[in-house]
């Protein structure tokens, strides 16, 4: 198929996705749902091909998934493995540019919802690169839709509450979880009180976590850090160091920890390439990274697009329902429908996005380059990082540091690596990877080589799925340290 035309063009089948073409074609709308994977679902409801129930036990909120999949294929036309490269403004609206197997396809649509989701943050560390070391959404990716666990001794680490669900679900498919290693202070939590208790089945989520961890007698260590993986062929075990407040590691904390794997999650970043193309107005979120702005419905600052879930700020499943329903309906308004607009959505919506500036708030990550920049002779934790890229190159000096940012987080100066364009399919058994980004070099020294870039089809400027080096921030990360973010 290809040059169709449809009211609303939603990209990304993830809760937020799901969502906004429901919510939409509820209104009576003409709405296509593109995304590149192969099953809908997006992370959270990521599962085995035909086999939801085999991830049942590692899953939330299922019904609601089979509901919105009721809708999706009742009402809206589904497009699985269209991996959108771009999206154009156009006469009557918007073309939106996918690969789809080996052709180009161009879709248009009066209005668009945009919901790509995010990606691992990931912060280099000595022996970051070893295979066996993975992001923890790469880990949890890994079990939820291949039921392949990581390793049989896993090593979890990093921050946020993301690396509860990733220990407890490791645990339950027999793996022994070394350690959970917090690098906050779980206190932090305390100072946010009142957005933290309004939601309180996340509060239910973390109490079932922590008691599947404590059944299983699964240390969780605040105030630590993986500081470093050993290994030659692959990861054998890990440093872990108890911290200060300001990340630096103890003295006479270090102890090493066997095992043969290791998940490290500092949180996510949201996925803004399609905005960014569109030229939608973006701010530096409470956790220091770069969303896409919108307003109470949505609204991007270009007309007629919406950004859900996500992408507009990073916040969890039920934050992206919420913002996935808003903008169906907007998009629905946009293209003359008549919308209702239940004042519970709005109000949901606040609740859980101060839940989410909460969880940012509790769960910073700290300013890793800040302390090189300061001191000739670095005392951060990560300062004897292996990769000599990540040291910091003449001349780009304390300009460069981090700095506090809005919300007390302070931003890394150097971006993150750029997210594996196969999304989390590098490092997974049996997926091809796009084979350049730090998870992709990790999936080729485990021997799951990623497969050569598929042809971009008939279209003459469409870039083949793996052009990792288009990754916004990438480029700047190559030439040194980047910039931080604006609006810091
Ligand atoms: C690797 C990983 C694993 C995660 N696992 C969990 C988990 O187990 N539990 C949990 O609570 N949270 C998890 N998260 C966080 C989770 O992403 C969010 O909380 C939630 O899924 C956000 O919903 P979303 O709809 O915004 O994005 P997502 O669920 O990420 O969905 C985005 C969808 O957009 C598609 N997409 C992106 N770009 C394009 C494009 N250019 N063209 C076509 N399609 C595109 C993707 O294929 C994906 O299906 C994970 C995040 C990551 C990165």
């Amino acid at each position: 198929m290809a040059n169709s035309r449809y009211d609303v063009v939603v990209v990304g089948a993830g809760p937020a996705g799901l969502a906004a073409a429901a919510a939409a074609s509820s209104f009576g709308c003409d709405v296509v749902l593109m995304d590149a994977a192969e099953r809908p679902g997006g992370q959270y409801w990521r599962h085995p091909p035909g086999r939801l129930d085999a991830v049942a036990d590692l899953q939330h909120d299922r019904r609601t998934f089979r509901s919105l999949l009721s809708v999706i294929r009742s009402r809206v036309t589904y497009l699985p493995r269209h991996d959108v490269w771009t999206v154009v403004r156009a006469d009557r609206g918007f073309d939106v540019h996918a690969v789809a197997e080996d052709s180009a396809v161009v879709v248009s649509g009066s209005a668009l919802v945009l919901a790509p989701g995010g990606y691992d943050r990931q912060v280099p560390f000595p022996g970051w690169d070893l295979p066996g070391v993975f992001s923890a959404g790469g880990a949890q990716a890994l079990l939820k839709g291949h039921q392949v666990t990581a390793g049989r001794r896993v090593a979890v680490g990093g921050t946020g509450p993301f690396l509860l669900p990733v220990a407890a679900g490791l645990a339950a498919r027999g793996v022994t979880v070394v350690g959970v290693f917090e690098a906050n202070s779980t206190l932090g939590w305390i100072r946010h009180l009142p957005s933290v208790v309004r939601t309180p089945n996340k509060i239910a989520e973390g109490v079932g976590y922590a008691a599947a961890l404590a059944r299983r007698r699964i240390g969780f260590h605040a105030r630590h850090a993986i500081v470093e993986a050993h290994g030659e062929a692959r990861v054998r075990g890990v440093t872990v160091a108890r911290l200060d407040g300001d990340w630096r590691a103890l003295p006479g904390s270090r102890r090493t920890v066997a095992c043969d794997a290791v998940a490290v999650g500092w949180g996510f970043l949201p996925r803004i390439e399609l905005p960014l193309a569109l030229g939608c107005a973006t701010h530096v979120d409470a956790d220091g990274s770069l969303v896409a702005s919108v307003d109470e419905r949505q609204a991007t600052t270009v007309p007629g697009v919406f950004v859900a879930g996500e992408a507009g700020g990073v916040g969890g499943a039920a934050l992206a329902l919420i913002e996935g329903d808003i903008a169906g309906r907007a998009a629905a308004a946009w293209v003359g429908r008549p919308v209702t607009w239940p004042a519970r959505l709005r109000r949901r919506r606040r609740t859980y996005r101060a839940f989410a500036t909460a969880m940012h708030r509790a769960c910073p990550v700290c300013s890793w380059p800040v302390r090189r920049a300061e001191s000739a002779e670095p005392r951060w934790l990560w300062s004897r990082a292996a990769s000599p890229d990540a040291r910091p190159r003449p001349g780009s000096g304390a300009r460069s540091a981090g700095r506090p940012c809005c919300g007390g987080a302070v931003v890394p100066t150097r971006p993150s690596p750029p997210p594996c364009t196969a999304r989390t399919r590098c490092g997974t058994a049996g997926e091809a990877g796009c084979g350049r980004t730090p998870s992709c070099a990790v999936a080729r020294r485990s021997r799951h080589q990623p497969s050569s870039t598929p042809s971009a089809g008939s279209a003459p400027r469409t870039p083949a799925r793996s052009s990792c080096s288009a990754a916004p921030g990438w480029a700047g990360a190559r030439a040194g340290y980047a910039a931080t973010p604006p609006g810091c």
